[in-house]
C-alpha cells in the first residue's frame, strides 16, 4: 500500500490522513514513502487511450489497496469533467508539441489538482456531524480553481478570502459569482492580511470544536497526485518514446507531479524547469546554493515565487544538484523574451498562448532541439488578455467559462481584517 510521510520525517499516514492534513504537523509536505513501479500499468495503455480511462486505472493502481478500486474509480470519473489536448504548434517549433491543460471550469492547469481534491474530499468524507469547510485564502488564480472545484458538491463548504481591488476583475467575477456552498470574502487588506487570518482561524479551538476546517492548498497531496495524470497521457498518447517536458514553474507542484510519473516508469523522459527572474531554482541546477529570495513581479505572475514549496519535495526524489540534474535542466525567461514569444506564436500560427505557456516555449527553444518536446500550456491567453494585447495587438477570444462568469452578478461578504471576525463568520455561518 502506498503510504506518506512528511519531506521532514515522521510517521507514515495513509492517503485519507495526508488529504485531509494538507500539510503534515511538523510543517513538512507528504510525499510518497515508496516508488510504484507502475510500468506494466503503462505497457498495457494503448496511445489512442482516452484521458479518463487512464487517470481511472493509474488512480487504482496507486491507491486502490487502500481505498478499493470502485471508489478510486469513481473518484476519477467526477474528478474531471474536462480534459487535456495534444497537438503540435508546427510553424517553425520542430517537433513541438502544446499540451493544453486549460480546458477546465477555471481556465487554468490547477482545474486538474483541484478537481480531484474536490472529488476525493467528497468521497472520503468522514461521516459524523460536522461540518466541513474548506477554508483558502487567494490572490486571484488558486482560489478560482478551488472555488469551481468544489461548487455543488456535497457536504462540503468553501470560504475563499481574497484582498480587496487587487485581483483582477475577471478573476473577482470568477470568485465571487458561483454562490450555493461557495462564500466569497473580500477583505479589507492585503493578499499576506487574507493568509494570516487562514493560518490563525485554522488554530483558533473557538472554531476545531464545531467545525472541521481543512485546507485546499497547493502544497496538498490531493492536488499533486493527479498532476502526474496528464504526464503520462502525453507520453503515452505519443507512444512512450523518448520526450523532454517543458514545465512553466513557481512553486514546483507541477514539476515534482512530472518526476513522480518518471519515478513510477515514465521513461525516457527529460524535464526542462522554466522560470521567469524568479529563478532560484535554475539558479541551483547551474551550481549555486539554493537560496529563497523575495519574489519578483514578472508578466507571468502566476510563477512570481522566491521561496518554492515544492523544493522540499524535490529534494526527496533527487538527494543532490548532481542527481537532479541528470534529469531537470532549469532555464529563466526573461519578460521581454516572454512578449516576443507570445508575437511569435501569433504571428506564426494564429494562436494565443498565456504569459506562463510563453516562458515554457522560450525554454523549450534553448539546447536540445528537434528532441521530442512537450511543452505544458497552463493557463487560456484570455486569462492574461491585457497582457497578451500588449504583445500582439490583438485581444485573444474569451472562452465561454470567462464569457458566462462575465454575465453573472458578484457577491462577496465585505470582512476587516481581523481574524476574530473571521471565526464569527465561520461560527455563525456553519457551526
Ligand atoms: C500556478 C501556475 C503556474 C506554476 O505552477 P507551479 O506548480 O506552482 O510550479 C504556472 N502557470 C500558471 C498559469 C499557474 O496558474
Amino acid at each position: 500500500m502506498l503510504r506518506f510521510r512528511s519531506t521532514r520525517g515522521g510517521p507514515d499516514v495513509d492517503f485519507r490522513e495526508a488529504l485531509f492534513r494538507g500539510l503534515a504537523p511538523d510543517g513538512g509536505l507528504y510525499h510518497p514513502v515508496s516508488t510504484p513501479d507502475l510500468r506494466g500499468l503503462f505497457a498495457a495503455f494503448d496511445p489512442s487511450v482516452s484521458f479518463g480511462e487512464l487517470a481511472a486505472s493509474a488512480i487504482s493502481a496507486l491507491l486502490g489497496d487502500e481505498l478499493g478500486a470502485q471508489t478510486c474509480g469513481r473518484i476519477a470519473h467526477r474528478a474531471f469533467s474536462f480534459e487535456p489536448t495534444l497537438g503540435e504548434i508546427g510553424a517553425g517549433f520542430e517537433a513541438t508539441f502544446l499540451e493544453e491543460l486549460y480546458h477546465g471550469p477555471s481556465c487554468a492547469f490547477k482545474d486538474f489538482g483541484a478537481g480531484f481534491l474536490a472529488a476525493a474530499m467528497e468521497e472520503l468524507l468522514p461521516d459524523d456531524d460536522r461540518r466541513t469547510v474548506v477554508l483558502t485564502a487567494t490572490s486571484g488564480d488558486t482560489g478560482s480553481a478551488v472555488a469551481h472545484a468544489f461548487h455543488r458538491r456535497t457536504g462540503i463548504d468553501v470560504v475563499v478570502l481574497y484582498p480587496k481591488g487587487r485581483v483582477s476583475p475577471l478573476q473577482e467575477k470568477q470568485l465571487t459569482t458561483l454562490g450555493g456552498n461557495i462564500v466569497a470574502v473580500e477583505v479589507a487588506g492585503a493578499f499576506d492580511d487574507c493568509q494570516r487570518m487562514v493560518k490563525e482561524a485554522f488554530l483558533s479551538p473557538r472554531v476545531a470544536g464545531p467545525i472541521r476546517l481543512t485546507s485546499a492548498n497547493s502544497i496538498n497531496l490531493g492536488r499533486l497526485l493527479p498532476q502526474s495524470l496528464y504526464y503520462l497521457f502525453a507520453w503515452v498518447s505519443l507512444g512512450r518514446r523518448r520526450l523532454r517536458f517543458v514545465v512553466p514553474s513557481g512553486n514546483f507542484g507541477n514539476l515534482t507531479a512530472g518526476l513522480l510519473a518518471r519515478s513510477w516508469g515514465m521513461e525516457p523522459t527529460s524535464f526542462v524547469a522554466a522560470t521567469n527572474a524568479n529563478d532560484v531554482v535554475p539558479s541551483y541546477l547551474s551550481g549555486a546554493p539554493f537560496k529563497p529570495r523575495p519574489s519578483v513581479a514578472t508578466h507571468s505572475n502566476a510563477m512570481d515565487v522566491g521561496n518554492p514549496s515544492n523544493f522540499e519535495r524535490l529534494r526527496r526524489l533527487y538527494p543532490d544538484r548532481d542527481s537532479m540534474g541528470r534529469v531537470v535542466r532549469g532555464e529563466a525567461v526573461t519578460d521581454e523574451e516572454t512578449l516576443a514569444m507570445i508575437r511569435r506564436v501569433h504571428e506564426t500560427t494564429g494562436r494565443f498562448v498565456c504569459p506562463h505557456t510563453a516562458v515554457g516555449l522560450v525554454a523549450a527553444g534553448r539546447g536540445a532541439v528537434g528532441e521530442p518536446t512537450v511543452v505544458l500550456a497552463t493557463a487560456h491567453a484570455a486569462k492574461f488578455w491585457e497582457i497578451v494585447q500588449d504583445a500582439c495587438g490583438e485581444k485573444p477570444p474569451l472562452p465561454p467559462q470567462l464569457e458566462e462568469a462575465l454575465t453573472r452578478e458578484s457577491r462577496a461578504v465585505p470582512l476587516s481584517c481581523e481574524t476574530a471576525d473571521l471565526e464569527d463568520l465561520l461560527l455563525d455561518r456553519y457551526a
